[in-house]
């Protein structure tokens, strides 16, 4: 191991670390919005393909395909 690989491999190692916590946080922070119903702001967490239960944005009538 060369002097410069000892300080580009743990550096490299800490940068990509602090990075995935940086996505990790951005990405928890930008999903956080899209749990609540755009229209009421209700919290549609886990249901929200289901559509809003308060409002009735996005629900979605069962359409039989043939
Ligand atoms: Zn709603």
């Amino acid at each position: 191991m060369t002097p410069g690989e000892f300080i580009l491999i743990p550096l490299g190692a800490s940068v990509l670390l602090v990075g995935l916590i940086g996505w990790w946080v951005w990405k928890r922070e930008r999903t956080r919005p899209s749990d609540q119903c755009p229209r009421c702001g209700y919290d549609l967490r886990g249901n929200r393909r289901d559509g809003c239960p308060e409002c009735g944005w996005n629900t979605r009538r069962p359409i039989r395909r043939l």
